[in-house]
């Protein structure tokens, strides 16, 4: 009876894992077709670009920007693809066809969402990977940059200080963050006090709407731009690149820390806000 059970339980294991891999494979083929129906033929094979639970490196890749490990869990719930555009077509194309499929989107940039938005649902869902857009492209002229969302806060501070070391761009503090998260809800950092936050120096953008169309800040309105600078990732399309306004910062730099014992901050925080005298 025990071997019976035992038995019955690997079957039912087999069954589990044969039908979720055929109706992913279903997925996989709708959508591929969908995407070569959407997009001009080009040169990236678009099978290149999609990742179905059978692919040998869906793990990794999924794995390769979850930032935080409580969603890093075999329960965790899985895309039923991975999508990595490398054009902002293609980026165009996902958006309709996951509408088409009636398949929700999930868009991950540098994956540091604290709820892991960006790569899990509890719904069936997508996950739209932006990593192969991290392009960024440094105008000193014009004191400007283009970047696009999937790169992160280090490599834009690294392209800005390869073309000089007098511009600088106010965002945040942890290089590993994506520029499509960070940028959207709002982005503060160590420049905060002296030139706001990243979302004051935004000069443009470009975003895929739900109707898949491309947008820039003209065709989309100060409506639309004002939102998605600070009104939070996902809300309203998806971002490809933000256009983004360098500030001047001196050449060199002294960052100090300086540690504070709690009791003693307290007590003359405390005294300070009594308006009391003696506080050190
Ligand atoms: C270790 C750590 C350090 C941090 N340091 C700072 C800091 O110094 N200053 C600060 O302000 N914040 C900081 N944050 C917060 C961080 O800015 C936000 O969590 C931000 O949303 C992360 O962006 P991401 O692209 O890395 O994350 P993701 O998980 O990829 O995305 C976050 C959200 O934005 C959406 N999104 C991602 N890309 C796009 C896109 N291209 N278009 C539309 N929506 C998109 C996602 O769907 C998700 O909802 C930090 C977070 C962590 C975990």
């Amino acid at each position: 009876m025990p071997r019976m059970t035992m038995l019955s339980l690997v079957l039912l294991l087999v069954f589990h894992v044969s039908a979720s891999w055929a109706a992913s494979a279903s997925v996989y083929d709708n959508f591929l077709q969908c995407l070569n129906t959407n997009t001009n033929p080009s040169s990236t094979q678009l099978s290149n670009i999609i990742y179905a639970e059978n692919n040998p490196s869906y793990s990794s890749v999924l794995r390769a920007y979850i930032r935080n490990s409580r969603f890093n869990t075999t329960s965790t719930p899985k895309p039923v693809l991975i999508v990595t555009p490398s054009a902002s077509s293609h980026v165009q194309a996902s958006v309709v066809c996951a509408k088409q499929l009636g398949i929700q989107l999930r868009i991950r940039s540098g994956g540091h969402d604290y709820e892991g938005l960006s790569y899990w649902s509890d719904q069936t869902f997508i996950v739209l990977d932006m990593f192969n857009l991290r392009t960024v492209t440094v105008d000193i002229e014009d004191s400007s940059v283009w970047v696009q969302a999937g790169a992160t806060l280090g490599e834009l501070y690294y392209r800005i200080s390869e073309k000089s070391k007098v511009h600088g761009f106010p965002a945040g503090v942890c290089p590993t963050v994506g520029i499509g998260g960070h940028i959207s809800g709002g982005g503060y950092g160590n420049m905060l006090r002296k030139f706001g936050l990243a979302v004051d120096n935004v000069l443009d953008a470009q975003i895929v709407d739900a109707k898949g169309r491309l947008l820039d800040r003209k065709a989309m309105g100060e409506d639309l731009f004002w939102a998605i600078k600070g009104g939070g990732g996902g809300s309203f399309g998806v971002i490809v690149a933000y256009k983004l306004k360098l500030v001047s910062v001196p050449e060199t730099v002294t960052v100090f820390q300086a540690a504070r014992h709690w009791k003693r901050t307290h007590r003359c925080c405390f005294e300070v806000a009594r308006g009391g005298a003696n506080h050190r």
